[in-house]
């Protein structure tokens, strides 16, 4: 091993978003993470979305949009065949 070119690894806390903390071994000296061992889905079991920029709730929205246009377009689709209808009996 050569000496001084390696950097120095000291004991590091690592925090989560969930408020769980654990140390370990790092030449970082904290660190912060969104999800760890003890509230990541694959562990827990329970379903869980991380959405830190809001992309859920805009596939929602986009989602229920298109919904909308879906059941306009239908209603029109009816208006206009029962219109087509009543042409063809009068004449
Ligand atoms: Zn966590």
């Amino acid at each position: 091993m050569k000496t001084s070119i390696h950097p120095d690894a000291h004991v590091t806390k690592v925090t989560c978003a969930c408020g769980n903390s654990f140390d370990t071994l790092s030449t970082i000296e904290e660190i912060s993470v969104e999800v760890c061992s003890s509230c990541h889905p694959f562990f827990t079991g329970k379903q869980k979305i991380v959405d830190t920029a809001g992309r859920v709730d805009k596939f929602k929205a986009a989602r229920e949009a298109a919904e909308k246009a879906k059941a306009e377009a239908a209603e029109r689709a009816k208006k206009k065949s029962a219109k087509e209808d009543t042409t063809e009996t009068e004449a």
